[in-house]
Parts: C-alpha cells; sequence; structure tokens
C-alpha cells in the first residue's frame, strides 16, 4: 500500500547518494522512523537540500510505501530550524546525542508520538534555555528509556523497599535497579552512587532543580546511563556525539 503522507519530522542525519541526491533519516510524528531519498537535494537549484538538513524540525510530504525501503520525499518547510543549537558546541553535541538515540534504538515504520513531542521538546530547550546541556540532556535520556522499555529505577531500594535513599552510600544494579548502603553488598553492583549522584538522578527523574551540582557528575550520570542501555541492548555501542566530552 502506499500513501501521500503529511506529517511533521525531525531529520535525523543524512548522506549523499548518488550524483546530486540525499538519503536521509527523519523520525516522523505520524509514521515513526523513516528513511527517504531527497532526489536533485545536491543540485544548487535544489530548494529542499538545505531544508532538510540535521536536527531541522520539518512539515513534510512523502510518498511512503511500507513495502519500499526508502520513501520518496517530494516537499519539506521548515518549521524550526534551532539557529542556537547550532552556533553552540556543547548544546549542539548534546541535541546530536539526541538524534543519535533516536536512530539506534527506535525500529522504522512504529509511530510514537509521544516520544517525537519529547525530541521537539528537549530540542526547543537546548535551543532556548540557559541550564546545562548535560542536564538537559540527562532528563531526555531517562525519559527516553523509560518510553523504550527499560526504565531507569531509583524509587527504592530493590532488596528491602526503602524510599529514603538520599543520606546513604548506594550502588545499582542493571537487572534490578537501585540497592540501599545495607543492602548493596549482598547483590552485584554495576556501579556506585554517590549522594550527590543520587541528587542529581532524583532531580532528572522528578523534574526537581538541580543546583550546585559539579559537572563530573553530569558526565558521570550520563555515562552510567549509556552503560545501563548497552546492558540492555546489546547492539547500542554508546553515544559517539558525546565521546569528545569523556
Ligand atoms: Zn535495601
Amino acid at each position: 500500500m502506499s500513501a501521500i503522507l503529511k506529517t511533521e519530522a525531525i531529520v535525523l542525519n543524512k548522506i549523499n547518494y548518488g550524483d546530486t541526491s540525499n538519503i536521509v533519516n527523519l523520525f516522523t510524528k505520524n509514521e515513526g522512523m523513516l528513511t527517504a531519498i531527497v532526489k536533485g537535494a545536491r543540485s544548487p537549484k535544489s530548494k529542499m537540500g538545505s531544508v532538510v538538513d540535521p536536527l531541522n524540525y520539518l512539515s513534510v510530504i512523502i510518498y511512503n510505501k511500507e513495502s519500499r525501503d526508502v520513501q520518496l520525499l517530494t516537499s519539506a518547510d521548515i518549521i524550526s530550524h534551532f539557529p542556537r543549537i547550532k552556533e553552540d558546541y556543547e548544546k549542539l553535541q548534546y541535541a546530536h546525542a539526541v538524534l543519535e538515540l533516536t536512530k539506534s534504538l527506535i525500529p522504522e515504520h512504529e509511530p510514537h508520538e509521544r516520544l517525537f513531542k519529547g525530541i521537539v521538546r528537549i530540542l526547543e530547550l537546548f535551543n532556548s534555555s540557559n541550564n546545562h546541556s548535560g542536564i538537559l540532556f540527562g532528563r531526555f535520556f531517562l525519559f527516553f528509556l523509560e518510553e523504550i522499555g527499560y526504565e531507569f529505577q531509583i524509587e527504592k531500594c530493590y532488596a528491602c523497599g526503602e524510599e529514603n535513599l538520599a543520606a546513604g552510600d548506594l550502588a545499582y544494579n542493571y537487572d534490578l535497579g537501585i540497592l540501599c548502603s545495607n543492602c548493596k553488598n549482598e547483590h552485584i553492583q554495576s556501579f556506585l552512587i554517590d549522594a550527590e549522584l543520587f541528587r542529581l538522578f532524583s532531580c532528572l527523574k522528578n523534574n526537581g532543580i538541580v543546583e550546585s551540582i559539579k559537572i563530573e557528575t553530569i558526565s558521570k550520570s550520563i555515562n552510567y546511563l549509556e552503560k545501563f542501555l548497552k546492558h540492555h541492548v546489546q547492539n547500542f555501542k554508546g553515544l559517539k556525539s558525546l565521546q569528545l566530552f569523556k
């Protein structure tokens, strides 16, 4: 079956194809992930060539045929191109990490509107907010994990159910969840969580205000979330976009 699909889309990446065309990965509001060709995108006359560029938020028309691997993009207009992200190297790296997570973990042709809205929202925040990009990304990462079915569990100790975890030295087990200081030695510890790291995870997860956190703790939190995801999804190899920060 084929259909003319009019939807919103975020451009995840693009590669050259043939003499003048591009192949792009799009995350669309109505159809989820799609691969599409933009014919003639690299010819000087093409208007779509510069519009269909990674990070851009577009209104698109796609000739969509599910039996085909590559769909045909026939029209694209900019909704937002997030100019402040593109002029700030750190924002850009984290925004690319959002695109990379989506491209690596979301299968094609499966609509996922909540995630689509979450991605638009995080890109808008990177573009407009002065919060540290790592904190914004950490919040998104936890949301993303929950959306794909791997919630990062920190509400209570897996073993004894203790909910007051703020004071102690804690540990995390990738398969079980968080462990309080009394229970942690009886289980495999994937990594340790000190009070500051716990406070950060807790703020990220519950939308609290993150105050006076060391940059190293922010990097550490993202690093552990990557390891958590690698543990659960074996073909996920980590985020290339963030490698320069480590
Ligand atoms: Zn416990």
